[in-house]
């Protein structure tokens, strides 16, 4: 790590692990990150504000407002030993007020493509045009990662009825993941805000259905495991695998819309979350969910833990390298962690070692996209930090060390 890069995560480290700095922080970029804001507030025409911003929690956090920022910061993180990178169109909706959530259809209602006009959508295809911009800068091996909710109101009116988006949208979907697949890049779907997720994942099995061929995912779908629906939800999609043949792209996160979300759909604990989490990621890795595993057949899974959580990686990491060790059945696992977020952690599981003598597949993730495209991200990083407190401490004294053992050997 550059020392530059080691200075900002400091820098940002200390805002993030004192509550008197990080607040008005949140707040402020909360504030910013609101639409429509006058010059003054504006931080794409507003140049010292975009320069302060810029410098701080933007590149710690983000990749590049241009395609050759992101460029260089795709290749700088290569030369750092990750396998690969993961990267984000960060266009996304901003609402004004919470989202509300979703009636949510049950579990098996046939879902229909939305009623809305088939007359082309801006927004869709400007998200369709973007979105094959970031694959031109990833390229074998990496992983583009999709927001689809940037694609506009067509699109979200129709996940919040738990429906497929419009064909415009599943044929621009269609279209990124056929050249992904032509690229050798493999695709995530995020999970956002419960208001979408319904129809969210109803798309996304849609389209690992077509693609998720052979015995390995193009596509992975995301589970946010502090959802008490997750584990209905994935026995659905686990069903669907197995009925249907195809690879279940495991996506594993705790979920990151805690602030705008129905508190009473999220566990009543982080320990809750916690144990939620554990129990995908361990039961993947041994053939064992539910019903999965035991009286029915375990279908094809690959795994990816998306986390900064030490204790749920290197537990998942030790239970995979003992199976593969007792030649017991286990899924293909990689791990990720956001940009800016948990080196150390990250650095920690590249000093793995495996039963083949590799290091485990680790990715860093990022997202690219103007300073006001980013700002919706950037706040969700804050408030992360802000609920981490012991991680970010954790983080802060790996940051000081480092900091002071390159001044003392210097
Ligand atoms: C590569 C990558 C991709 C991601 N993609 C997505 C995505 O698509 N969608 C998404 O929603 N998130 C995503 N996230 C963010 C993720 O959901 C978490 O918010 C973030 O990683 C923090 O959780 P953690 O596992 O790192 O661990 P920790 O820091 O140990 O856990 C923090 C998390 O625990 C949960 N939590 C905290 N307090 C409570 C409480 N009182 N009750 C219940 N639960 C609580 C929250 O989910 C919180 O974010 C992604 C993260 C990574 C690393």
């Amino acid at each position: 790590m550059p020392n530059g890069m080691l200075l900002r995560s400091l820098f940002i480290a200390t805002i993030s692990s004192n509550r008197f700095l990080l607040i008005p922080s949140l707040n402020l970029l909360t504030f910013l990150a609101k639409p429509n804001r006058s010059f003054l507030f504006n931080v794409d025409r507003n140049p010292v504000l975009h320069y302060i911003l810029k410098k701080t929690f933007y590149n710690q956090f983000c990749a590049g407002e241009t395609l050759r920022e992101t460029g260089a910061c795709v290749k700088h993180f290569r030369d750092l030993g990750f396998k690969g990178f993961i990267l984000t169109y960060a266009k996304e909706l901003v609402m004004e007020t919470p989202a509300k959530a979703s009636t949510g259809l049950k579990p098996g209602v046939e879902v229909k493509e939305a009623k809305v006009a088939n007359t082309h959508d801006k927004y869709i295809e400007d998200w369709r045009v973007g979105t094959l911009q970031t694959l031109d800068q990833i390229g074998n091996g990496d992983i583009l990662a999709l927001k689809t909710t940037g694609a506009g109101p067509t699109v979200t009116t129709a996940f919040t009825t738990g429906a497929l988006p419009p064909k415009q949208m599943l044929d621009a979907l269609e279209e990124v993941a056929t050249e992904c697949q032509n690229r050798g890049i493999r695709i995530i779907v995020d999970a956002e805000s419960q208001a979408f997720q319904h129809g969210i994942g109803t798309t996304t099995l849609h389209l690992m259905r077509k693609f998720n061929r052979n015995g390995k995912a193009l596509i992975w779908n995301t589970y946010q495991a502090y959802l008490k629906r997750t584990p209905a939800v994935l026995a659905e999609h686990l069903d669907a695998a197995a009925k249907h043949g195809f690879t279940l792209g495991l996506k594993v996160v705790r979920g990151a819309y805690i602030l705008s979300d129905p508190r009473s759909l999220i566990h009543d604990s982080k320990e809750d979350t916690d144990a939620a989490y554990n129990a995908i990621a361990q039961g993947a890795l041994r053939h064992h969910i539910g019903d999965f595993g035991a009286s029915r057949p375990f279908p094809d899974v690959d795994l990816l833990l998306a986390s900064h959580n030490r204790d749920s990686l290197l537990g998942a990491h030790r239970l995979h390298q003992q199976r593969l060790a007792a030649g017991l059945p286990t899924v293909q696992v990689t791990y990720a962690q956001l940009h800016g977020m948990s080196d150390d952690v990250s650095f920690s599981l590249l000093q793995e070692r495996g039963v083949d003598g590799e290091a485990p597949d680790v990715y860093k993730c990022s997202t690219w996209g103007s300073m006001g495209e980013c700002l919706g991200y950037l706040v969700r990083r804050a408030v992360e930090n802000r609920d981490a407190v012991l991680r970010t401490r954790d983080e802060l004294v790996a940051l000081r060390r480092e900091v002071g053992r390159r001044l003392f050997s210097s």
